[in-house]
């Protein structure tokens, strides 16, 4: 499978080595697109948003003009995993701020939303049907609102920190931070149900 992951700024090579690992010790065959032009969404069986700072991963996607392509296919449905600056990039809408970039997840996000202080901490919580996962958490954002048929993954002090919409995965954290891969292997999974591979 060809799994794409946006290579413009930020903590793409975490989700990389995740998925280099993933690949050898189950034997399987994972192609790994870096997403710097519009060729490199050709032929794409996933799409990996990665954490980083979503004011200027927003403005390259513009410039470079992949949004529209981007967006297209993630309506279209290919399974996306989106982790922090990803969720913000995804949400419909951004809570006191009009600024909207690919706005395919049905939700509302708060930037920065645990204040200067709290910069990073790391917590333990199920995310889903995954027990005891490590949450890393850096100047994260929270989700304040979800659509009905959102699911939610993760509460962490009352604040949702992992939903999943259709074939969109959105979390607060981040997963590629840590040695745990069982969220990206629930992420690809979901790729090749829809590959039926
Ligand atoms: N605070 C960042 C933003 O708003 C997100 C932080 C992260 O991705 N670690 O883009």
């Amino acid at each position: 499978m060809r799994i794409g992951v946006l290579a413009v700024q930020g903590a793409f090579i975490e989700h990389e080595q995740q998925l280099a690992s993933i690949a050898n010790r189950f034997d399987e065959q994972i192609e790994c697109i870096e997403i710097r032009q519009k060729t490199d969404l050709e032929d794409l069986d996933g799409i990996i948003l990665p954490g980083g700072e979503s004011t200027v991963q927003g403005k390259l996607l513009k410039n470079l003009e992949l949004i529209d392509t981007l967006q297209a296919m993630i309506l279209r449905g290919i399974p996306t995993l989106a982790t922090c600056a990803g969720l913000i990039l995804l949400a419909k809408t951004l809570e006191n701020d009009s600024t909207k970039h690919l706005a395919t997840l049905p939700v509302t996000v708060q930037r920065n939303a645990y204040g200067r202080q709290l910069g990073s901490f790391s917590v333990s919580s199920n995310v889903g049907e995954i027990e005891s996962f490590p949450l890393i958490f850096i100047r994260a954002p929270y989700i304040t609102e979800v659509s009905a048929d959102t699911r939610i993954l993760t509460v962490v002090d009352q604040h949702i920190v992992g939903v999943e919409y259709k074939n969109q995965i959105g979390l607060a954290f981040h997963p590629e931070m840590t040695n745990d891969t069982r969220i990206h292997e629930y992420f690809l999974q979901k790729v090749k149900d829809l590959a039926n591979m």
